[in-house]
């Protein structure tokens, strides 16, 4: 056998033995409670004692988020609410200051549409309870005179580290926005411990970096009804899924279902959308993406996602349909082949998203 025979028959068996090593390597996960869902770390590429010391950290990481952006519990945000109401000018907690000059500026990207200033129309609804509970949903005048009073970002002015509100009605609530921020910093956190291969998923919602020991990761999309899978994507890289659904918070009254998502234009939970999945680099602007497109529903969704710069949407209409632009529609994967599909017009220049 000649050399060079015998030197490709070392590689290639060098190079079975790689993918075989590859494909065997484990991933380290590890789960705690975190904003009050299952949250699931997985780890690759790194011993099992680094995976598990860096799931400890992150643990730590989302209990100190929780209870700084928990807006119906005591701590800084509760504190920066009534400072707020009350239109004093105050030094903000740290903690609550990025995420309100975050907020304001994808508020105004959606037309107000994600709007966590009204807080308190959530209250009324209900939806502040951990445990939602059945019960009559309130009345049109207290909700007509929530709307009047018109709480938006544009009311808290900041400088530097000072705020003051300009309208009593304000009223933070960082539901839609704080667990895609809290996973960005988990992600971030992760990497300065020399972790370049994770997801951070927290109850569906997730941020990917890296790879699967070389494989991209495979995310399964929960289908609008709460239960079972709709189908699937592969990511690579650097990338964050979210979803916004009516099935994940609710309540019946007299046969019908009311659900989180207030459209701040009526007051009323938002029609038209059982689910919207978006995709983006950044897991903060994926999480106020997918709510404010759930508000836009099947008419505007594609106007506000080109407006806060979102390249990939999935959006379940009433009727059932799963409308995409054309590059979701080639990444999405449906479970169910007779799933009707109706794909839009491209999200950004046809030259770079071909339909
Ligand atoms: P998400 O599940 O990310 O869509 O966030 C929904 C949560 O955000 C709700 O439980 C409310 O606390 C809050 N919320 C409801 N409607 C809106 C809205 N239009 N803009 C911002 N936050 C909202
Ligand atoms: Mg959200």
């Amino acid at each position: 056998m000649s050399t060079a025979v015998r030197l490709s028959i070392l590689l290639l068996a060098g190079m079975l033995l790689l993918s075989a090593c590859e494909r065997t390597q484990p991933v380290h996960n590890g789960q705690f409670m975190a904003f009050g869902t299952l949250t699931d770390i997985s780890i690759a590429g790194v011993t099992p004692e680094r995976a598990e010391s860096a799931i400890e950290a992150l643990e730590e990481d989302f209990a100190i988020m929780h209870k700084a952006w928990h807006a119906w519990a005591p701590g800084p945000l509760t504190r920066t609410n009534n400072l707020l109401a009350e239109g004093v000018r105050f030094a903000a907690p740290p903690s609550v200051l990025t995420l309100m000059e975050k907020s304001r500026q994808l508020a105004q990207q959606s037309d107000n549409l994600f709007n966590p200033a009204i807080g308190r129309l959530v209250k009324l609804w209900g939806f502040q309870q951990d445990e939602i509970k059945n019960r009559r949903p309130p009345d049109d005048a207290a909700i007509a005179k929530l709307l009047h009073a018109d709480p938006t970002m544009e009311d808290i002015s900041i400088d530097g580290i000072h705020a003051r509100c300009g309208n009593p009605a304000v009223q933070l609530d960082f539901g839609a926005i704080g667990k895609g921020y809290g996973i960005d910093l988990a992600i971030e956190h992760l990497r300065e411990m020399g972790i370049e291969n994770a997801i951070v998923n927290s109850g569906g919602d997730l941020r990917a970096i890296g790879s699967r020991n070389g494989n991209p990761w495979r995310i399964a999309i929960r289908s609008p009804s709460g239960s079972g899978v709709l189908g699937f994507l592969h990511i690579s890289s650097d990338e964050s899924i979210f979803t916004s659904g009516d099935y994940e918070r609710n309540y019946l009254w007299k046969g019908k279902h009311y659900h989180h998502i207030i459209d701040p234009r009526t007051g009323y939970p938002a029609e038209g959308t059982r689910s919207v999945t978006v995709i983006h680099d950044n897991a903060t602007v994926a999480d106020a993406a997918a709510t404010a497109l759930f508000v836009a529903g099947p008419k505007d969704w594609h106007k506000i996602a080109r407006q806060m710069g979102i390249r990939y949407v999935l959006l379940i209409d009433s009727n059932n349909v799963a409308q995409m632009n054309p590059a979701m529609e080639k990444r999405f994967a449906l479970m169910n082949k007779n799933q009707v599909v109706e794909v839009s017009e491209p999200l950004i220049a046809p030259q770079t998203e071909k339909k």
